[in-house]
């Protein structure tokens, strides 16, 4: 099987009118139209293509794809070979180029971007070997495994040898431990109902169907009013009944000490966790929110906005955190992910990843049974994020269960888009958006 080599690329704006019924709707983000700046990488192999892309809420969404450009040229003319038999110094080439790197760096429009070019390599690595990314992740060998992560200032925190340590020791029993992971699946719960633009009556109404999915944990948004959250938490509270769990999700609207005396208000209510209570880059302030939130049972949970590996070092350095919410989109690809995953197993601090959006549960449902399987080794305290939206756009949409995530089986990172959607949705010249600026 010879490497493919890559000739061209195509980077597309592509945007979904979500905000006509709130879906998404947070306590910062009150109409965000789930969007996606979306990468093909082509062969010089019939048929055959990489696919990626990067998450964000509509406007601004076309400089991201322009990044995604700049960052797909670099990948042009390489072998897939060439890329993978070094992938952490392809990496470091993409993230850290001489110029570029000023407008990061490893952070914002730039490092989104990469995500999408880098998120594209795997899936062309995972087509090309005929295995569904997971699957070509678990049957790497630790020693090929860890050469996919850039080291660079990750060791006061973790070391290459402790992380060689960790991944021989789940692959010595992944076999056993795969096939009753696969029969179950992993266990996920659902944001679909808690929309801070959702009335009381869609809430309990999302809330008693998503019993009768068999959902057992619920997360809603808060943080925009206090008394209005009170009533929305008592509403999920009285529907779900004591024995499932509910989570909140502040997405970074308060102070530290705001935080802190909202919460004290909501305890009442008994929830898992507060996601996101203050800015993303603030780790001390989210340790002193954990430290003060700890004796009401609350944890702290965050990650889909944190920019890159450090902020997470130091989010687990400082005890800031007891649930990680990597991120598919945000994280520089499998590569970095790869490296958060490893420092929470160090510090004991359970994966449930964040998703949603646009193609980030068809992401995540790789990423879980690589968690599960290869660095955590286990699902206990875990639960990873599914929202019902726009799963019908992908040839490879993910599966969920009776509330767990069932490992795909498709080759690839599952996220190529139907040819129609892509033509559909493109901003601002699909037939989608002809049509609205015709309406208007
Ligand atoms: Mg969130």
């Amino acid at each position: 099987m010879s490497s493919p080599r890559i000739l061209d690329f195509e980077c597309h704006d592509i945007r979904f009118p979500t905000s006509d019924d709130l879906d998404g709707s947070d306590a910062m983000h009150q109409d965000p139209d789930y969007s996606a700046a979306y990468v093909i990488l082509r062969t010089d192999q019939d048929g055959l293509e990489g696919h990626g892309l990067t998450f964000t809420i509509g406007r601004g969404n076309d400089i991201v794809r322009d990044a995604c450009a700049l960052l797909a040229s670099m990948c042009v003319g390489q072998s897939l070979h060439e890329i993978t038999d070094d992938f952490a110094a392809f990496w470091r080439r993409l993230t850290s180029d001489s110029q570029l790197r000023w407008l990061g760096p490893e952070k914002g429009v730039l490092h989104l971007a990469t995500a999408a070019v880098v998120n594209a390599v795997w899936d062309l690595w995972a087509k090309h070997e005929n295995k569904p990314l997971w699957k070509l992740v678990c049957d790497l060998e630790p020693e090929e495994l860890l050469q996919t992560i850039d080291w660079r200032y990750l060791s006061d925190a973790i070391t290459k040898d402790e992380a060689l340590e960790i991944l021989r020791a789940n692959k010595a029993t992944m076999q056993e431990r795969e096939r009753a992971l696969l029969e179950r699946g992993y266990p996920a719960y659902t944001t679909s109902a808690g929309w801070l633009g959702y009335d009381d009556e869609k809430i309990r109404r999302l809330c008693l169907e998503g019993i009768a999915e068999g959902w057992t944990h619920f997360k809603i948004k808060v943080g925009a009013d206090l008394e209005d959250d009170k009533r929305r938490c008592r509403v999920v509270r009285e529907t779900i009944g004591n024995e499932r769990t509910l989570m909140v999700d502040a997405n970074q609207r308060w102070d530290v000490g705001e935080a802190i005396a909202w919460m004290r208000e909501l305890a009442e209510f008994r929830p898992l966790w507060i996601e996101e209570p203050t800015s993303p880059d603030d780790a001390l302030g989210h340790a002193a929110i954990a430290k003060s939130l700890a004796p009401l049972g609350i944890g702290v949970a965050t990650g889909e906005q944190c920019q890159n590996r450090v902020i997470f070092k130091q989010l687990l350095q400082a005890g800031a955190i007891s649930f990680c919410q990597i991120d598919s989109c945000r994280l520089g690809g499998p590569n970095e992910i790869l490296a958060v995953l490893l420092l929470a197993k160090k510090f004991g601090v359970p994966v449930c990843p964040h998703a949603g959006g646009v193609g980030l549960c068809e992401y995540v449902n790789h990423l879980v049974f690589i968690d599960a399987l290869y660095v955590a080794g286990e699902t206990e305290g875990r639960v990873a994020e599914y929202v019902d939206h726009l799963h019908e756009h992908f040839i490879d949409p993910c599966v969920v269960s009776d509330a767990h995530y069932m490992a795909p089986t498709a080759p690839g990172y599952s996220i190529t888009m139907k040819r129609e959607s892509l033509d559909a949705y493109r901003y601002p010249d699909g037939a989608i958006w002809r049509r609205r600026v015709e309406r208007d």
